[in-house]
């Protein structure tokens, strides 16, 4: 089987980029790899993740507005959020992330469950801004709030709020209708995933736009569902996992069938979700 990183890069050399609208100067791009969001104003535009390919994102981009980007936000080291680093580095992106990400994409990092080793990334697609705790930056008469979410999806996971748009961009730790990966060779963890699925449902109200690393634009309502699923999965594997069955064992139990329909159509399907959640309980 290929892997799935070679699959997703594929699709987004031809894809078709779509763009949304949200509140105030916010817009998503959507299609090449994980969710674009982008900050638009005099300052120069801020994307927050990188996405894969360059030339339907720059098209995309020049749609929206005359100004250029200057400003990058990597929400975590992957590469569908990470690939479009160097290209707008050079066009005058200032790339900020969390210490982490910078640490994986410096080195040679295999991913196990995606049956892929990435390359140490260039210096020059190299995020230079780092955080580890808490930051606000002040652009385009918006406030953005940076938070580091500790181990989730991975260990490299922050959410950007833009405060007076009452929008947030959370990263990986919300995949909006589909079962999320877990990157455990990057210090990810499913108690993690859902400690974070609850601090998105703290940090959001009824009219807080979600804006997920995967699948469409949200609201609470979602991040509540995503959240209930994470939970009651985890406690069905967890409860086979008690009575002693192996993990194939556990796959052949098919734990997920109940919730398939709705969340195993995209990269992760129940039977992967199963495996990757064996392994956090
Ligand atoms: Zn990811």
């Amino acid at each position: 089987m290929e892997s799935p990183v070679i699959t997703i890069r594929k699709a987004a050399a031809t894809a078709k980029i779509n763009i949304h609208k949200l509140r105030g100067n916010l817009s998503v791009l959507e299609g090449s790899g994980g969710n674009i969001t982008v900050l638009t104003g005099r300052d120069g535009k801020l994307l927050v993740d990188a996405g894969i390919s360059r030339q339907p994102v720059e098209a995309a981009l020049a749609s929206l507005s005359e100004e250029p980007v200057t400003h990058l936000i990597n929400t975590h080291w992957h590469f569908d959020h990470t690939d479009g680093n160097e290209w707008l580095h050079s066009i005058g992106a200032e790339i900020t992330a969390h210490e982490n990400t910078c640490k994986h994409l410096s080195v040679t990092t295999r991913v196990e469950d995606w049956d892929f080793t990435f390359p140490p990334a260039k210096a020059s697609a190299l995020p230079t801004k780092l955080i580890t705790t808490d930051e606000t930056l002040h652009l385009n008469g918006s406030t953005l709030v940076l938070k580091p979410y500790g181990p989730s999806h991975t260990d490299s996971d922050i959410s950007i709020q833009f405060q007076e748009a009452n929008a947030i961009a959370v990263a990986d730790t919300l995949w909006n209708g589909h079962y999320p990966f877990i990157d455990y060779s990057t210090g990810g963890s499913l108690d993690g995933m859902i400690r974070a699925a609850e601090a998105n449902v703290a940090n959001a109200n009824d009219e807080t736009i979600v804006i997920p690393g995967h699948g469409p634009i949200g609201n609470k309502s979602q991040l509540i569902e995503f959240r209930d699923m994470l939970v009651a999965i985890r406690e069905k594997i967890a409860s086979l996992k008690k009575q002693g069955k192996s993990l194939n064992e556990a796959v052949a139990d098919k734990p997920t069938t109940d919730y398939d329909s709705k969340w195993g159509g995209f990269v992760v399907n129940g039977d992967f979700f199963t495996r990757l959640v064996y392994a956090g309980v």
